[in-house]
C-alpha cells in the first residue's frame, strides 16, 4: 500500500525541492480536479460513496488508501496534515481535535500499562496534568526531569522506559531543549523522543532534523495564528525502528485490526497508520474540516507572521529588561540568557514570541499591571496575531500559596506575554501604562491573598 497520491505534491511536482515559504502555501494541495478550486475546499462531509463493494472492502482492510469516514480521514484535513508534515520534514502527519488530543494519542499508541516515560519538568501546564493524571491512570509510570540536564534524562531511564518527552521552548523560564543531546540518549536506549514544537513552529525549528522522532503541535497557537480554532497534529519522521522488540503496541499483530502488524506492513508509515487507523479511530478526537481549512490559511502566512512575532517579542523583552520594578525577564533570546547558545543552535531565526517576566511588587503589582492595560488582551492563550497577557497568580494559579507557586516555577509577580503583530510602539505604550500602575499602588500586606477559588482551575489552561 502506498500513501495518498491525489494530494501530495504541489503543481510543478517533485522536479524541484520547494522552499519553506512556498511549501507553507502549496504543500499538500493541487487545485481540486473536479471544480478547479484554487483554495483548498472544505469537504464538509462525514462519509464517502464507495465505487463498488470490492473498493469498500479494500479500504476497510487498509489494502487501499481511500476515504471512508471523516473521523479517520477527510480530504481537507489531509491537505493540512500533508502541509505540516512537509514543513516539519516528516514522513506524514495525523491531525487531531486539539493539541492535547494529539499528544495523548501519540503516547497512547506507543505505551501500554507497565511502561515508563521520562518527561521534561518545564512543560505546558495542561501537559503536566495530562501526564500526571491520565497517563498514570493508564498504568504508565512517569519521571519528570530537569530538561536542562542531559545527565538527568540519562539517569531516569529504566528498562520499561518507552518514550522521552520535551518541548522545544518550555515553560516558564523559556528553557530551550538540547534536542540533539536528548535524541542521542533516546536512540541509545532504543526509544523515541517526542517533541512538542508548538512555541517554535517549524519555521523557527524542525526537531526531526535534530534527531527527534515524533513532533506534536497545538495548532491552536501559531499555526492557526488568529485565535479562532482548537486543533492539534502529530508528525512522524518515519525513521524510528519500532521493530526493535520494545514496541509490541506498534510492531506486533494487532487484535484491534484483525491481526495486522502495522510496522511490518506499512514500513515508514507504520506508526502513522497505527495512530490513524486505530488510535484516532478508537479515541475519536478528529479535527473538523472547517478548522483544518482555517489552519491551512494560517500556514500560508506562517513565515511572515513568525518574523514579526519574534522581532516584536525580542524588542518587548529588551524594553522590559533593566526597567525599575522588574526582577527578571525570561526571554531565551536575550544576550545574557543562559539559553543563548542553544537559541543560536536550534532557533537561529528567533526564540519565539511567548515569554514571562517578574514584577518585583508581587501579586498586587501584577493585578494593577493587568488592570491598567488597554491594548493587550488578558486571557489564557498564546500564538494569536493579537498580543496577549496573563498573570498566573491572580488567575489560573490563584488558589496556590506563594510557596506552591514557587514550586511551579512561577513567582507572585510573574506576567506571561504572547507578543502579537501590532505596531511595536503601541505595545510598548501600553506596557508603560501597566508598569506605571504596578509601581503606583502600595503592596498588599503579607498574608492577604485573594480568596481561594471554589473550583480549582486547571492550570493547564494557561501556558
Ligand atoms: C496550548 C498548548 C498545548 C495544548 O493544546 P490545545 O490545542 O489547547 O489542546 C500543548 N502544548 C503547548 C506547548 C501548548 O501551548
Amino acid at each position: 500500500m502506498t500513501p495518498p497520491t491525489e494530494n501530495d505534491e504541489p503543481a510543478g511536482g517533485p522536479s524541484r525541492a520547494f522552499g519553506f515559504d512556498t511549501r507553507s502555501i502549496h504543500a499538500g494541495q493541487r487545485p481540486e480536479p473536479y471544480t478547479g478550486s484554487r483554495a483548498v475546499p472544505i469537504f464538509q462531509t462525514t462519509s464517502y460513496v464507495f465505487e463498488d463493494p470490492d473498493a469498500a472492502a479494500a479500504y476497510f482492510n487498509l489494502q487501499e488508501y481511500g476515504n471512508t469516514y471523516s473521523r479517520i480521514m477527510n480530504p481537507t484535513v489531509a491537505a493540512f496534515e500533508e502541509r505540516v508534515a512537509s514543513l516539519e520534514g516528516g514522513a506524514g502527519a495525523v491531525a487531531f481535535a486539539s493539541g492535547l488530543a494529539a499528544q495523548a494519542a501519540v503516547l497512547f499508541t506507543i505505551c501500554q500499562p507497565g511502561d515508563h516515560l521520562v518527561a521534561s519538568s518545564a512543560l505546558y501546564g495542561g501537559t503536566v496534568t495530562q501526564l500526571k493524571h491520565v497517563t498514570r491512570k493508564l498504568g504508565v509510570e512517569l519521571t519528570f526531569v530537569d530538561p536542562d540536564e542531559p545527565t538527568a534524562w540519562q539517569a531516569a531511564l529504566r528498562d520499561e522506559t518507552k518514550v522521552l518527552y520535551g518541548e522545544t521552548i518550555g515553560n516558564p523560564s523559556g528553557n530551550i531543549l538540547d534536542i540533539e543531546a536528548i535524541a542521542r540518549i533516546a536512540r541509545g536506549h532504543g526509544v523515541p523522543l517526542v517533541v512538542d514544537n508548538t512555541f517554535a513552529t517549524p519555521y523557527l525549528c524542525r526537531p526531526l532534523e535534530w534527531g527527534a522522532d515524533v513532533v506534536v503541535h497545538s495548532a491552536t497557537k501559531f499555526i492557526g495564528g488568529h485565535g479562532t480554532s482548537i486543533g492539534g497534529i502529530a508528525v512522524d519522521s518515519g525513521t524510528f525502528d519500532w521493530s526493535n522488540g520494545k514496541f509490541p503496541t506498534v510492531a506486533d499483530p494487532s487484535p484491534a485490526y484483525h491481526g495486522l502488524a502495522f510496522h511490518e506492513t506499512f514500513g515508514v508509515y507504520g506508526f502513522l497508520m497505527k495512530l490513524r487507523a486505530e488510535t484516532l479511530r478508537d479515541l475519536g478526537a478528529a479535527l473538523s474540516p472547517f478548522n483544518a481549512f482555517l489552519f491551512l490559511l494560517g500556514l500560508e502566512t506562517l513565515p511572515l507572521r513568525l518574523e514579526r512575532h519574534v522581532e516584536n517579542a525580542l524588542a518587548v523583552a529588551l524594553f522590559l529588561q533593566g526597567r525599575p520594578g522588574i526582577a527578571r525577564v525570561a526571554h531565551p533570546g536575550l544576550p545574557d540568557s543562559p539559553y543563548r547558545p542553544l537559541v543560536e543552535k536550534y532557533l537561529p531565526r528567533g526564540a519565539g514570541a511567548v515569554f514571562s517576566f517578574d514584577l518585583a511588587g508581587g501579586r498586587a503589582a501584577g493585578r494593577r499591571f493587568i488592570q491598567a492595560l488597554e491594548l493587550w488582551s488578558h486571557l489564557a492563550n498564546v500564538g494569536d496575531a493579537k498580543s496577549l497577557v496573563i498573570h498566573p497568580a491572580s488567575t489560573t494559579h490563584r488558589q496556590l500559596t506563594d510557596e506552591e507557586l514557587a514550586a511551579a516555577g512561577i513567582s507572585p509577580g510573574t506576567i506571561r506575554l504572547s507578543v502579537g503583530l501590532e505596531n511595536l510602539d503601541d505595545l510598548l505604550w501600553d506596557l508603560e501604562q501597566g508598569l506605571e500602575a504596578a509601581a503606583a499602588g502600595a503592596d498588599e500586606p503579607a498574608g492577604e491573598q485573594p480568596p481561594a477559588c471554589p473550583l480549582p482551575l486547571d492550570p493547564g489552561v494557561a501556558q
